[in-house]
């Protein structure tokens, strides 16, 4: 089969895959919600074993103490159990309940204390007394409980009795990618963060986000690009997998997204790359404003910041990759944010849904975008003559019309099919069928050549 023929069958097949109803995501959401993730341990080995269930997943672990360079792997914290009883043996506080009861990293405990003397280890948020916020002491050697506020205020002088059954001692920091090959080595990248306990949106739905994303993409008929998909705890385990592979994104990283944020049904939000005009950032904001305009939610575009997610990492100066974000609500400006409010009611299928279509029409953006050239260039072709004027009469002949006309105009190997489809105000995947008669017609061909970022900068420069 030709290029141009897997061309056109990965577009159709992308469409269907969105036409025919994507898979349910609030399964896996529902079954991985309760595992106590962290930075390192147990919960993170069952996340990337359910993510090694679904897709091939290359895992890897580095142990405590490896140098990353300004940072070094920490010890591995694990969790049995925790609780504060009060006098009457009653657990008023406990771990089974919801681990984010817990300070993450909490060094282990076992006394009886006064009130006095347990505040100062209570984490609550006064301004939302009905959530437990999420706390975590990864650098600093502290244990404590987080509550609401208003159990909080309920607490009485007592005799309580304190209890973290939790290990802090050397171990390894896990992570894992996931690649596809395609045609040419230049890669798709995305990158997600497995380190937080129970919470929805931020950021368990991105890790299924990603795994059902791979899975689908995998299934492709044919892939100009090759991608790449990384599974690691935020900052320190992004760092850990950058010190070991950032020759090969320098290398080979056409575009990259950072998947988080994406089980809430609020609006779309693109943080750009700090480049700002990238790949990554035309192929991410084309695709995702026409997906929130057909869904009806608002897009935002919003500038690269340095207190951002891992493109932190992957945009610092010595690597300045094309790397963006794409989220639904943006992280630390939705209420539930980092509180038990984060909850499976908080995230929904529709919600989840909707991010991966996003998801899928980046992929399809960057499969399709490609600059068309006219094998004749010489005047308009005469459409009639080869049933392209008329066969369309029954459908949108103005559109369609209009369509062949920007194709046959811009087909001159300085504009790509994004160009021609924002000129249009259309999504790039409405022009592939007129784009497909064009190249039927031998009007068309189609220069399908991919390049990596650094080729790009190479070409501009
Ligand atoms: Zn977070």
């Amino acid at each position: 089969m030709s290029s141009t023929e897997n061309y056109f069958r990965t577009a159709s097949a992308i469409d269907a895959l969105i036409a025919d109803g994507l898979p349910r995501l609030m399964p896996m959401m529902e079954e991985l919600f309760p595992l106590c993730r962290s930075l390192t341990g147990t919960g993170v080995r069952a996340t990337l074993d359910a993510v090694g269930a679904m897709i091939p997943l290359a895992r890897e672990q580095m142990p405590t103490g490896t140098i990353c360079f300004d940072w070094e792997v920490p010890r591995e914290w694990n969790i049995r159990d925790a609780y504060v009883k009060n006098s009457k043996g009653e657990r008023i506080l406990d771990f089974n309940e919801t681990n984010l009861h817990v300070v993450s990293y909490s060094l282990p405990v076992d006394a009886t204390m006064s009130l006095a003397e347990l505040q100062p280890h209570l984490h609550s948020l006064p301004d939302q007394p009905d959530a437990i916020p999420y706390r975590a002491s990864y650098y600093n050697e502290a244990w404590g409980f987080c509550l609401t506020h208003k159990q909080r205020e309920s607490l009485t002088e007592d005799r309580y009795e304190v209890k973290i059954d939790s290990t802090l001692e050397p171990g390894v920091l896990d992570f894992g990618q996931s690649t596809i090959k395609g045609d040419s080595s230049a890669e798709i990248f995305f990158s997600t963060y497995i380190c937080h306990p129970s919470l929805a949106n931020d950021q368990l739905s991105g890790i299924i986000l990603l795994a059902h994303m791979m899975k689908l993409v995998a299934g492709l008929p044919s892939h100009r690009y090759s991608y790449r998909a990384v599974f690691a705890p935020e900052t320190i385990g992004v760092i850990a997998f950058l010190s070991r592979h950032a020759g090969q994104l320098t290398e080979h990283m056409k575009a990259g997204h950072v998947v988080t944020c994406v089980g809430d049904d609020g609006p779309f939000t693109y943080v750009r790359s700090k480049r700002a005009d990238t790949a990554a950032d035309r192929i991410a904001e084309h695709a995702v404003r026409h997906v929130a305009s057909t869904r009806k939610r608002v897009c935002n575009i919003l500038e690269f910041d340095p207190v951002g997610s891992d493109e932190r990492q992957y945009c610092s100066p010595g690597l300045n990759l094309p790397v963006g974000s794409l989220m639904r609500s943006r992280y630390s400006e939705f209420a539930e944010y980092h509180t038990s409010l984060d909850n499976l009611d908080f995230v929904s299928e529709v919600g989840m849904q909707g991010s991966l279509e996003g998801y899928l029409r980046i992929v399809q953006s960057h499969e399709l975008n490609c600059k068309p050239l006219r094998t004749n260039p010489f005047c308009e072709p005469q459409l009639g003559k080869r049933g392209l004027y008329s066969q369309y009469v029954s459908v949108n002949i103005e559109d369609f019309h209009i369509k062949l006309l920007n194709i046959l105009s811009f087909a001159d190997g300085d504009h790509d099919l994004i160009e021609i489809a924002d000129r249009l105000k259309v999504p790039v995947w409405t022009i592939i069928e007129p784009l497909r008669r064009l190249v039927e017609a031998d009007l068309i061909t189609l220069d399908l050549d991919v390049g990596t970022h650094r080729e790009e900068l190479a070409e501009i420069a």
